[in-house]
């Protein structure tokens, strides 16, 4: 018998807000939210959708902060996104590119928009996934994992339309060339009418699907543009079908059932750790960026 796993809950689209002044997010979740046990080993999520910004020389978007104890993971939907590092690592996220790094132990990064992006203008949207790591991988060695448009599968499904880009884990025969610390899938998929989109998870693992345009149906319940839909841990299948014009992020992930304590920018297991992680950035202990 297939499980199917039960929506607990749709979250209605966030209001916006600045991240910098290059990034006009919701956030869709967070560790802090009421939701916690459901959204592990995610942490948090911005999505920044489609806005046109006009040709500028100036550089939009966040100057240098650190992190340590988790991954962030960046989608660049349209538009690049520029990066520096402590590490004297840097580079560009070009559309439809993803750049997922692990700070670990701690780096200390600045995000913009590109210097070529920013001078022709043009429609941008992000997503930025904050995913967790276990306890023992807290402290891991800083590293970057980028990867281009070109090397991320995209599967098309038997209608011949719809399409499903697989970010991380698998789908079907098909793998994401990243590399993580537990088990993941991510997928982005385009769907058109009526197309229909039938997922398998592993039982107990946590499922969120983030509506990016267009709506959906799972069930009885429908997906509007930017709500996002919490499903339980139990059960492994999840069947959706989608309007004209749908694109869905979906995010699977075994669960990191551990404390956490966050603040900012860092997310430990115990407020001991959070203190210490605040010293060792104020001591210059994650680096810093050049002038
Ligand atoms: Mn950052």
């Amino acid at each position: 018998m297939i499980q199917e796993k039960q929506i607990i809950k749709i979250v209605p689209p966030r209001e916006k807000h600045w991240v910098g002044d290059g990034f006009y997010v919701s956030s869709i979740f967070s560790m802090h939210s009421e939701e916690n046990k459901h959204i592990s080993p995610f942490l948090l999520l911005d999505h920044a959708a489609p806005k046109y910004y006009p040709p500028t020389d100036q550089k939009l978007g966040v100057g240098e902060h650190p992190h340590r104890g988790f991954e962030t993971v960046t989608m660049a939907i349209k538009g690049e996104v520029e990066h520096r590092d402590s590490s004297g690592g840097g580079g560009k996220i070009n559309t439809g590119g993803v750049q997922w790094m692990t700070a670990g132990s701690g780096v200390v990064h600045d995000e913009f928009h590109s210097r070529d992006f920013a001078e022709k203008g043009g429609e941008f949207e992000m997503v930025q996934l904050w995913v967790n790591l276990p306890a023992k991988h807290k402290m891991t060695k800083p590293r970057y994992q980028s990867l281009d448009k070109k090397d991320l599968p995209i599967v098309l499904l038997q209608d011949g339309k719809t399409k499903v880009k697989i970010i991380a884990g698998s789908f079907g025969s098909s793998l994401s060339p990243a590399n993580t610390f537990t088990k993941i899938n991510i997928y982005e998929v385009e769907g058109h009418q009526n197309s229909e989109v039938n997922l398998s998870f592993d039982d107990g693992t946590n499922t969120l699907i983030l509506q990016l345009a267009g709506s959906s149906f799972i069930g009885d319940h429908n997906l509007e543009k930017g709500s996002l839909g919490i499903f339980d841990r139990n059960g492994i299948s999840i069947n959706l079908k989608t309007s004209e014009g749908s694109k869905i992020l979906i995010l699977n992930g075994e669960p990191i059932d551990e404390p956490i304590a966050a603040h900012g920018p860092f997310v430990m297991n115990t407020r001991d750790e959070l203190f210490e992680a605040f010293r060792d950035f104020q001591e210059g202990k994650m680096g810093s960026l050049p002038d």
